[in-house]
């Protein structure tokens, strides 16, 4: 891949990804609106010759004809995080629907290969478990507040699927699970950024509900290598795939481990959904990927697991937090 294009490239996941090609030798376009990405999280980039930013709304098509100069493109750019979503979801349906459209569009003129992100939140109410591709997603009503961000990464799928089999367009699905690590910003509700900031601060962790739903951590590094990997990798075009680590933990057990590794005083503050979010939020109890589909494409095997990743957020946090003090 010498010319890469990430939507989404200032944000959390894309700006891994940009530092991952940049380091390889390829050149790097950065299409972000940096509603939610930041120019600080490619401050370690800033100024490569390989690099270019353009600042646009993923939904805008006069930047699309930057597409097609470039091998691939990595479809980042959504509005994420469920603090976002529950806030506002018709804008989170409406960035999301239409920036993949439009993305999709521009592509179809030059044949460009798109990884489109999608999430884990399709597989929803699903009651199968670890889940896999070919399972049915079960999206909640339009009545719960949670759902439109599912519904929208799910009609994404559709559509990156769609430009494949019908319009020719090379593309892949990447169902990604719980990516966490370095950067994750806990402003828009996403857990581990959430606790290490309260188990540095010593104040007590507010785990939602009862503390003993689960998720699954994948290391973005791990993410991303998977990203790059599966975009290589031909067999994987017109495929969804699972990208995540199948260490299912508890979030009780999330927030003891934060607490030891962090070495913090820190207590346990149990926190109800409905004063979390609103009342008409649902929660997921379960997530666990099979990741069987991803390791016979491309032969991935997760190189971080829990603690690697809490000990690394852990490290970024605190040296944050002292460069914060000192400033
Ligand atoms: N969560 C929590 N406290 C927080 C933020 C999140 O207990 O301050 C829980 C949340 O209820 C969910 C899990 O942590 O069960 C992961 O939340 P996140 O928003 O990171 O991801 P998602 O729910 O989209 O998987």
């Amino acid at each position: 891949m010498r010319r890469v294009l990430i939507t989404g490239g200032a944000g959390f996941i894309g700006s891994h990804l940009a530092e991952h090609y940049l380091a390889a030798g390829a050149e790097v376009v950065v299409v972000d609106d940096l509603s939610t990405g930041r120019l600080d999280n490619l401050r370690r980039v800033e100024g490569a010759p390989r690099l270019e930013v353009r600042i646009a709304d993923v939904c805008d098509p006069s930047w699309t004809p930057l597409i097609e100069r470039c091998d691939v493109v990595f479809h980042l750019a959504a509005r994420v995080g469920l603090k976002l979503v529950v806030e506002n979801p018709l804008g989170t349906l409406e960035t999301n629907v239409d920036g993949t459209a439009n993305v999709l569009r521009a592509a179809e003129r030059s044949r460009t290969k798109v990884i489109v992100a999608s999430t884990s939140e399709v597989y929803g109410l699903a009651s199968r478990y670890p889940s896999s591709e070919a399972d049915p997603i079960a999206i909640g009503s339009a009545a719960g507040t949670r759902w439109s961000y599912a519904a929208s990464k799910a009609i994404d799928e559709f559509i990156a699927l769609g430009y494949w089999r019908e319009r020719g367009v090379p593309t892949v699905v990447a169902r990604l699970f719980n990516t966490v690590g370095p950067r994750q910003t806990g402003r828009y509700g996403m857990v581990i950024p959430r606790f290490v900031d309260q188990a540095i601060a010593n104040e007590p962790l507010t785990v939602y509900g009862d503390g003993t739903q689960t998720r699954s951590f994948c290391h973005v590094r791990d993410t991303v290598h998977a990203l790059a990997r599966l975009a290589e990798e031909p067999a994987a075009v017109g495929e969804i795939v699972n990208v995540g680590n199948p260490q299912e933990t508890t979030i009780n057990d999330l927030a003891a481990r934060v607490i030891a590794i962090a070495g913090s005083r820190s207590t346990v503050d149990y926190v109800p959904f409905a004063v979390a979010y609103d009342e008409r939020f649902e929660e997921i109890a379960r997530r666990v990927p099979d990741i069987a589909k991803l390791r016979t494409l491309v032969g991935f095997r997760p190189s971080a697991d829990l603690d690697a990743i809490l000990r690394d957020v852990v490290a970024e946090r605190t040296a944050k937090t002292s460069e914060e003090v000192a400033a």
